[in-house]
């Protein structure tokens, strides 16, 4: 892992990380913006979704992951240098004992105006529960993974999971007011042809839905390339039957978005493995030990719990970050069909 020892001005001029305002920024050595924060709160998780985790996972040992002070004390860091974006992830974010009040505690940024939106990436499993107290939080809209409708396949896809829970919270999150987008990853064998049905099933309840390229993460006991799906493929047999019209929205992120004229609902399109997205990236991820990660398919990485557990000041934290920030590689590194994950760590561990 990266040493972080460089301070600012060793990582980049000054007047590079400073906006027109005099506010702090985060620009990276390629003149990228960081405004974009993911948070994995935890690598545990109440599914075992088959893409994205062994059946016998072996998670951390809790020293190691960040309490909820230090979680709140990087991300708030973040904040002050400029993130706009925050998005807590896992694992699952909401078996993490604590997650409300971290929820809690980040959403005096939305108050005061220096975060533009907190959010998260949830299963849906526990969503029920809290969707009310999140939404008097302040968080407006929130993404639910959901593969399937049908009852005996997410069982499979999720070995245990109870279809009935997510959609649960789904309609608990959308009667509180919370914008929700469903993210559905493709999958040749297993979903492929159902997620026509999906789509038409989201966009009735007012949901956008996003479909997602399988990415090659962390070992897992299946062969991928056995289930990946192009989603150009998964697009040209949509169109067939349905007029897609390229939207212009863009997020900085991998998705391309396109309204689907006979639904009136958005779809977008998560191609990881494509690279056409990384000039734009504004985004970098912090796992549930303190390790930034600035590109998602790359092995980079920068110990910032070490920072943290070492007594830093928040000077030395922020130089820290700057140094990390200032090595965010161009683009990424991914192949589906190479042999080995082009990235060891797990999905769940860096959060999606
Ligand atoms: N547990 C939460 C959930 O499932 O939404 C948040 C974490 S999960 C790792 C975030 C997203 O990553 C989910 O939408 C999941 O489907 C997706 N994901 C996990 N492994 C993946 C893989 N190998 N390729 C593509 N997407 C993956
Ligand atoms: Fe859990 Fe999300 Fe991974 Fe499924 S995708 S195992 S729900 S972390």
């Amino acid at each position: 892992m990266r040493s972080l020892s460089a301070t600012p001005s060793e990582a980049y001029p000054m007047e590079d990380m400073t906006s027109p305002d005099d506010s702090p920024r985060l620009i990276d050595g390629f003149g990228r913006a960081v405004t974009y924060l993911r948070v994995s709160v935890t690598d545990r998780c109440d599914l075992r979704c088959v893409y994205c985790m062994a059946e016998h996972m072996t998670f951390l040992p809790k020293a190691q992951v960040l309490t909820l002070e230090e979680l709140d004390r990087l991300a708030s860091t973040f904040v002050d240098l400029g993130v706009r974006k925050l998005r807590l992830t896992g694992g699952e974010p909401l078996v993490r004992k604590g997650i409300m009040e971290l929820v809690e505690n980040l959403s005096r940024h939305l108050k005061s105006g220096a975060l533009d939106e907190l959010t998260l990436t949830t299963n849906g499993t526990q969503l029920a529960q809290h969707a009310d107290r999140l939404a008097a939080l302040g968080v407006k809209r929130i993404n639910v993974s959901l593969d399937t409708l049908k009852p005996d396949l997410f069982r499979r896809l999720t070995r245990g999971g109870d279809v009935a829970k997510v959609i649960g919270g789904i309609d608990a999150a959308l009667a509180a007011g919370i914008q929700v987008k469903i993210n559905a990853v493709a999958l040749k064998r297993d979903n492929a042809a159902e997620l026509p049905g999906l789509i038409q099933w989201a966009h009735a309840r007012g949901c956008d839905m996003t479909l997602i390229e399988t990415m090659p993460l962390g070992e897992i006991d299946e062969d991928r390339t056995d289930q990946f799906l192009s989603l150009r493929d998964v697009r040209r047999e949509l169109s067939s039957y349905w007029t897609l019209t390229d939207l212009a929205y863009a997020t900085g992120g991998p998705a391309r978005y396109a309204k689907v004229e006979e639904t009136g609902g958005r779809l977008g399109f998560i191609t990881p493995l494509s690279h056409n997205f990384c000039e734009a990236c504004n985004r970098v991820r912090l796992t549930c030990t303190g390790t930034l990660h600035t590109c998602l398919g790359r092995d980079d990485a920068s110990d910032l719990r070490a920072v943290l557990r070492g007594g830093a000041t928040d000077g030395e934290l922020v130089a820290a970050i700057h140094a990390a920030i200032g090595s965010k590689p161009k683009g990424h590194d991914f192949q589906v069909d190479a042999p080995r994950p082009a990235v060891a760590r797990h999905m769940s561990t860096t959060g999606g």
